[in-house]
């Protein structure tokens, strides 16, 4: 089994600075009151504009955010890709609020989807659904697409047909498009659009990625459909596995609405449903391209054994490992030493639109009490053995 845990490994494209920057980072964002100042000064920030950008630019944003632009990703794409760390760019957007908008935000996306096919450092594109449609009509195409108003369903074709534009592209760039999962009662609607996105463009090779959200209970069941669903229909899945971003909220919107709460209840069964799908992708590995997203470096190892009981190698090109920028290095890195395929989430984009990504960012790490301190231990090690190194 490889050392998932060498530093030198783990941050070997990282000046002692950045170190030294990340580690005062990651032990201010383990204090909760600070995570909750910040979240209260970024819902200031961009009710009342108050501005926060010459806190959080030199700090969360440099640590968590590849720039502004595309362009402004190209270093620290390169320094990752020099170490087999490939990346993913996630532009990061308000939520729309009219279709001006909404063609703004599908111009980057086409961008961003066009430019992947560009550079070999970029494995993927990917996009956020709710950055292409208003939410209301999300949520009322999600209950039943025929409770929309006249007016509402040309909105929401609009936003099918973007959709399907962005899959288009992605397959003329040659390189796969990942839907990203977002709030539950979002997610009928887009689990929808992108069944009918594989059976379009999955033929010969996952073009498409869905998301499945394990911390819900209801997803073993869905990815056993659509192992039929492709076996039914002769396509090849893709599948990004995730454990789940929303937790807090869809419990509180379950308790407001009275039903019951679509997240399981304890953190091992969540773990568990990871694990398990990740075994059932890699035993049907012939149908189902995985994309494994996690800093659970319990849910890495399972899913090398699997791959190795399966016999297949660490760089079987239809199974990717990921982590977020600035997040567990430590994986990424010295898997992608390994030989596996590792590509980074990487955000961009102004720093207003970045806020909310950044404090949950700074609430999960806060929340992970065990994943801050483990991160803060790892940058003390690299930085004590650097010192020990050059005596
Ligand atoms: C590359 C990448 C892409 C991502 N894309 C998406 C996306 O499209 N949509 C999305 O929603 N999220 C996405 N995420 C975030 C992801 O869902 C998790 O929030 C985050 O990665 C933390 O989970 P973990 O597996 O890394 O770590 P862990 O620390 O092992 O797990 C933390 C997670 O476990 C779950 N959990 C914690 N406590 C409990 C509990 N008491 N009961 C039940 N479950 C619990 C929650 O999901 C929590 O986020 C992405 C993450 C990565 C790395």
């Amino acid at each position: 089994m490889i050392d998932l845990n060498n530093t030198e490994t783990a941050f070997k494209i990282k000046s002692n600075r950045e170190l030294k920057n990340a580690g005062f980072l990651f032990s201010m964002i383990k204090h909760p009151f600070i995570v909750r100042t910040l979240g209260l000064m970024s819902s200031l920030a961009l009710k009342i504009k108050f501005p926060v950008a010459w806190i959080v630019k030199p700090t969360l944003y440099r640590h968590f955010v590849g720039g502004e632009t595309i362009d402004e990703c190209f270093p620290s794409m390169r320094k990752m890709a020099a170490e087999n760390v490939k990346s993913v760019l996630d532009f990061s957007v308000e939520a729309a609020v009219n279709e001006k908008d909404i063609e703004k935000t599908f111009q980057e996306l086409k961008h961003s989807v066009i430019n992947s096919g560009k550079h070999d450092e970029i494995p993927f594109s990917v996009f956020k659904p709710t950055a292409l449609t208003m939410h209301n009509i999300l949520k009322k195409a999600s209950e039943s697409e025929n409770s929309l108003t006249p007016e509402e369903q040309i909105s929401y074709n609009n936003f099918v047909q973007r959709f399907d534009e962005l899959c288009a592209e992605a397959v003329k760039a040659g390189k796969p498009i990942m839907i990203d999962a977002e709030d539950y009662w979002f997610q009928p609607a887009i689990d929808r659009i992108t069944e009918n996105m594989m059976l379009k463009y999955n033929k010969h090779s996952a073009a498409v990625y869905t998301t499945l959200q394990m911390y819900r209970h209801d997803r073993l069941d869905y990815l056993q459909y659509l192992i039929k669903f492709a076996k039914e229909n002769s396509i090849i899945l893709g599948i990004k596995y995730v454990r789940g971003a929303y937790m807090e909220k869809e419990r509180l919107r379950a308790a407001e609405g009275n039903y019951p709460s679509p997240v399981y209840s304890t953190k091992a069964e969540t773990d568990r449903a990871y694990n398990k799908a990740l075994e059932i992708s890699v035993e049907n590995h012939d149908i189902i391209h995985v994309f494994c997203g996690t800093h659970n470096e319990e849910s890495i190892v399972e899913l090398m054994q699997y791959m190795k009981n399966k016999g297949l190698e660490n760089n079987c090109p239809t199974i990717h490992i990921s982590q977020l920028y600035g997040m567990s290095d430590n994986l990424s890195f010295n898997t992608a030493k390994a030989g596996y395929n590792v590509a980074k989430y990487l955000p961009y984009g102004k720093i207003k639109n970045v806020l909310p990504y950044l404090v949950r960012r700074a609430e999960e790490n806060s929340a992970i009490a065990g994943q801050t301190a483990r991160e803060l231990i790892m940058l003390k090690q690299e930085l004590k053995r650097r010192k020990t190194v050059k005596k």
